[in-house]
């Protein structure tokens, strides 16, 4: 029996506001437990929430680039269920008027194939605290600076048929909340995270089979491999003639593995209601238009643009535009460079700087070389002072010693021999030295050209101009 996969996701991104969600209380991430928690988010009785603009305003951003509706009047919620770590006895959420409505995605796949992925809702709601185990015996501590972080839940369409194409979906979403910058994406702090819903279903059959929730998938990777094991866990479970229960899983990284938390909560064990607490959130096309102004140049739209005015292949385009920072680099060295080099500044970003920047593990905005820097180098390969291969050599000692390349070329003595009478005493040298490959040349093995080639450029220490090398060599070996 053949099956087939079929992937949901609910992403939760942590909103890059100051202040949280109802409370005054700062967001920051790392600070001493329970330092960041005020009467609000301990839920003592008797406060009341006020709702930061801020998250309406990235909220509605977010709906307006994915295409959906943003409601003009949206409720909060409360979802009520116990644990330590909420102290209220209710998450306040939104339920059945999220903000955003009805949006949708499209990602690219491996093949270089898009497929758009329905946004079902996003919405808004605040984040629990945690519940710490590792420094305790016997009981567990309580952090509330969590509490009340603004979070927007994304909710997608069961539109994923395979783990790859539930990470493409991730990527973009990523991708896409960065550049609107309200949110920071971080994965390990927890600011980007994910539960995948996942069930198979026989190929061809309509109805959806019964889901398992993954949680706890912080990385890429991790979602992946999971999604994959869950995949294989249910198939089996199947064929060996059982059923799947709908059920919350939890993924364990270091097992490779997914083992079951707790069955799966129906909505109504949750008795959402509307918060007495907080008025409907009504917002006036005017606020919409405004947000709409602010929106940035977007991932797809700046990728297209890359194709079209730098002359990018779209694969080098959607390299290059995956990151907002990234994107601006390139920029910047074409400014600087010119139009017409333009491919060469991409080459230059995706590989070298970007093979130096993961080996030291650096963002871009921290690169040992800024842009100026890159382009100096560059304009050196384009006014044919050094070759590209010398060049790379250039790079290493920058990104080393952080001189610019016209200092390291000076010191070195790297400037490319164009003169041409310093050439052909070289060539006449090289000649000289192999008097059999010659007569091997001359009696027609065309291939020992590529060894008289080696040989000057080696006599040379790399620094003879290859275009003229070729010429000159060529008119000497024929005699
Ligand atoms: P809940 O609120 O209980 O988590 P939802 O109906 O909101 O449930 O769905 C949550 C996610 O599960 C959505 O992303 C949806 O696309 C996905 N989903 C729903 N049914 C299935 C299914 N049969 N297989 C895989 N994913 C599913
Ligand atoms: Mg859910």
């Amino acid at each position: 029996m053949e099956w087939e996969t079929v992937i949901g996701l609910e992403i939760h991104a942590q909103l890059a506001t100051k202040s949280k969600i109802f409370s005054g209380s700062a967001t920051a991430y790392g600070a001493e437990p329970n330092t960041q928690a005020n009467l609000v988010d301990l839920g003592y009785p008797g406060v009341l929430p006020v709702l930061n603009r801020e998250v309406v305003r990235m909220a509605a951003k977010f709906g307006l680039a994915v295409g959906a509706t943003v409601a003009k009047r949206s409720v909060f919620a409360r979802k009520n269920y116990f644990y330590p770590d909420l102290p209220k006895g209710y998450q306040i959420s939104q339920y059945e008027l999220p903000i955003v409505q009805a949006g949708k995605l499209e990602i690219v796949l491996d093949d270089g194939a898009r497929k758009t992925v329905g946004i079902t809702r996003a919405h808004l709601e605040e984040d629990a605290g945690k519940s710490l185990h590792e420094d305790f015996q016997g009981f567990s501590g309580i952090d509330l600076n969590r509490a009340g972080t603004p979070l927007l839940e994304i909710v997608s369409e069961p539109d994923m048929r395979s783990a790859k194409e539930a990470v493409a979906y991730m990527k973009r979403i990523h991708t896409l909340v960065r550049y609107l910058e309200i949110c920071d994406g971080n994965m390990q702090e927890g600011s980007f995270r994910c539960d995948a819903n996942v069930s198979v279903r026989p190929k061809g059959q309509e109805k959806y089979g019964t889901r398992c929730e993954l949680k706890n998938l912080n990385s890429f990777r991790f979602i992946e491999k999971a999604i994959n094991h869950e995949v294989a866990r249910q198939i089996d479970v199947i064929e060996g003639g059982g059923t799947i229960r709908q059920e919350t899983r939890l993924y364990d990284p270091d097992k490779d593995e997914t083992r079951p938390l707790r069955s799966k909560e129906e909505a109504n064990d949750y008795r959402y209601f509307p918060d007495p607490d907080l008025l409907p959130v009504v917002i006036e096309q005017s606020f919409i238009d405004d947000v709409r102004a602010t929106l940035p140049e977007l991932p797809d739209q700046k990728a297209a643009r890359f194709v079209e005015q730098h002359g990018l292949s779209p694969y080098d385009a959607g390299t290059l535009s995956a990151s907002r920072e990234v994107g601006d680099y390139y920029e910047a060295v074409v400014a600087a460079l010119g139009e017409p080099h333009a491919k060469l500044a991409a080459n230059w970003v995706m590989g070298d700087l970007s093979a130096a920047l993961n080996k030291d593990g650096l963002e871009i905005t921290d690169s040992r070389i800024g842009a100026a820097g890159l382009a100096a180098l560059l304009n050196r390969i384009v006014d044919e002072t050094i070759s590209g291969k010398i060049a790379k050599e250039v790079f290493e000692a920058m990104w080393g010693e952080g001189q610019s390349a016209d200092a390291i070329i000076d010191a070195r003595g790297l400037k490319q021999i164009t003169d041409s009478g310093a050439i052909e005493k070289v060539i006449d040298e090289v000649i000289a030295a192999n008097p059999k490959q010659l007569g091997d040349y001359r009696s027609g093995k065309d291939k020992l050209f590529g060894f008289f080639v080696g040989q000057v450029m080696k006599v040379s220490g790399g620094k003879a101009n290859p275009a003229q090398v070729n010429d000159l060599l060529k008119a000497k070996l024929q005699g």
